[in-house]
């Protein structure tokens, strides 16, 4: 079989991937990108883990539960008084799956605006000849060969299950059953108060779940800053989210039979036998529980062995700070290397990537990376965390600011929370940003941009911000670094 050639292979289209492929169809490479994922409706698609059972299905769960806990709490304050909600599930599942629908073919539609080949299948390295990479891809129809001078692996994660816990995605859920549930579950557990198992959480909660959350770790979101952890903590058990920490998870049981169980009892509770931080045994009795106790690289079948690239002890791929493997022109990005595992990082090194294949001189800053939790109130942090300046023994100078004393927070009733402006003590320089409250994710960006820039809170300080907006609680803060809060 003969191989058809590419200056570019990228093995998988989620945001890595694609964003490595567009980019270096830009700079003018012929590129293929292998992509093996198929929908619950069978169809291939591309967009990975982010568009399909990932960030975007999650956020459009996240806004119609955030609408629902509106209509059904919080319009009253404001004077508008609608009667009783009526919820169908249905019809929001719909609405998220034709908003994965529009995203994944829009990236169908840019692969054909920037002549980018979709090879459909899984891919794997048969090894290399004379500076060429050689690649199968597997498919059912008919497998297919290509060689390539640079391959970019972007194959991703999924979800790591426990041991001994067999995931149906319908009792017991990973990521992907969680964003499908078609009823409210009247009790729902989850395991890991990571990202995933708060944001879901919280959005069943919005729903109507009552739900217990199980964290091994005796801290809650140890990567937050302490006073965000501290203020999200007090948030959400207002909110009425159960959270254990400290817990020790043993047996799991659907109905009578064990969750590794070939055929569960359909209908039965879920029992989590589980010990509490004092060691006293407790049972979580549920109606659906969630997994979400983090993720793991994809690297099985990939080939690696035929081209002698060895995955660390925790499966990821070694790369340096520029994404390049040991092996000449071979390069991996996004959650299958170190890192967080976040869709615009991988979205960067793509492009980082594509521009060195073009000879250019890309850099990424991974201390500008930032991180957003799409709770309610958001969390988003960009930098070092109080925490890690004392550990790193810097001196540093620190400014808070409630958005409880902006008007345009009280006026949008979304006034919990604050952002806290971390500055070296000696130059001002900011060093970290974190913020609890409505809207973080948005807000985060102008710190991004200001860290980025090596700014000082000075510098933030000074710049006019519109009024009455959100915003002006970043100003606020970058002043109170040098304890000269305005409106305070
Ligand atoms: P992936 O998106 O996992 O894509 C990898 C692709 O490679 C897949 O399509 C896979 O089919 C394909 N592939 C793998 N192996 C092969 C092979 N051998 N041949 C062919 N194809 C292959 N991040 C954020 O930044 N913000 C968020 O709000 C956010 N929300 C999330 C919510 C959930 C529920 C989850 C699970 C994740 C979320 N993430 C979020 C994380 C984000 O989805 C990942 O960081 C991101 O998708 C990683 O991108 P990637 O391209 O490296 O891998
Ligand atoms: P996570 O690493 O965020 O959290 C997993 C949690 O499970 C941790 O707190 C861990 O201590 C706990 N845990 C592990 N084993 C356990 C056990 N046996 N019993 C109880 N608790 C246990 O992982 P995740 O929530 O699964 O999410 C995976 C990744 O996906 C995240 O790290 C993040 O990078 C990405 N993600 C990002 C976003 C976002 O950017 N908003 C949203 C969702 C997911």
């Amino acid at each position: 079989m003969a191989s058809e050639r590419y200056d570019v292979v990228v093995i998988g289209a989620g945001p890595a991937g694609y964003i490595a492929a567009i980019r270096a169809a830009q700079l003018g490479f012929r590129v293929a990108c292998i992509e093996k994922w198929a929908n619950p409706k069978g169809e291939m698609a591309l967009g990975g883990t982010c568009l399909n059972v990932g960030c975007i299905p999650s956020k459009a769960l996240l806004a119609s539960s955030e609408k629902y806990e509106e209509a059904t709490r919080h319009l009253s304050e404001h004077g508008i008084e609608i009667g009783t909600a009526r919820l169908d599930v249905a019809k929001m599942q719909a609405r998220k799956d034709a908003i994965v629908g529009k995203m994944t073919k829009g990236i169908e539609f840019l692969f054909r605006k920037n002549k980018i080949a979709w090879l459909k299948g899984h891919g794997r390295f048969t090894g290399e000849n004379d500076g060429l990479w050689g690649l199968e891809v597997v498919n059912p129809a008919g497998n297919a060969l290509v060689d390539a001078k640079h391959v970019i692996i972007a194959t991703g994660s999924r979800a790591r299950h426990l041991p001994g816990v067999a995931v149906d995605n319908d009792r017991v859920c990973d990521n992907e059953g969680a964003l499908a549930l078609t009823e409210v579950p009247r009790r729902l557990g989850v395991i890991g108060a990571g990202v995933i198992g708060l944001e879901l959480g919280s959005v069943w909660r919005r729903l109507g779940a009552d739900v217990t959350v199980l964290e091994a770790l005796p801290t809650f979101l140890a990567a937050c800053d302490e006073a965000v952890s501290r203020e999200c903590w007090k948030v959400f058990e207002r909110q009425g989210l159960r959270i254990h920490l400290g817990a020790k998870i043993g047996e799991i049981r659907v109905g009578s039979r064990k969750a590794s169980a070939k055929k569960a009892d359909t209908g039965a509770p879920v029992t989590v036998a589980w010990h509490d931080a004092h060691g006293a045994a407790q049972v979580l009795e549920v109606d659906r529980l969630i997994v979400s106790v983090g993720r793991i690289p994809n690297t099985e079948g990939l080939g690696l062995d035929a081209i002698s690239l060895a995955t660390d002890e925790r499966g990821f791929i070694p790369v340096d700070d520029h994404c390049r493997t040991k092996l000449e022109n071979v390069y991996a990005i996004g959650d299958v290397v170190r890192g967080p595992m976040l869709a615009h990082k991988g979205e960067d090194e793509g492009v980082m990537v594509a521009e060195l294949i073009a000879g250019q001189k890309p850099h990424i800053d991974y201390d500008c990376i930032p991180w957003v939790i799409y709770t309610s109130p958001e969390i988003a942090w960009v930098g070092r965390t109080e925490q890690q300046l004392k550990a790193e023994g810097r001196a540093y100078k620190s400014g808070q600011f409630p958005f409880l004393a902006n008007g345009r927070a009280l006026g949008m009733a979304s006034a919990e929370g604050f952002v806290k402006v971390l500055a070296d003590a000696a130059t001002d320089e900011v060093l970290g940003v974190h913020i609890i409250g409505a809207g973080a994710s948005d807000l985060i960006a102008e710190a991004v941009v200001a860290m980025e820039f090596k700014a000082s809170s000075e510098d933030i300080a000074r710049i006019c911000h519109p009024h009455p907006s959100m915003s002006e609680v970043m100003r606020e803060a970058a002043l109170a670094v040098d304890k000269r809060a305005l409106n305070m």
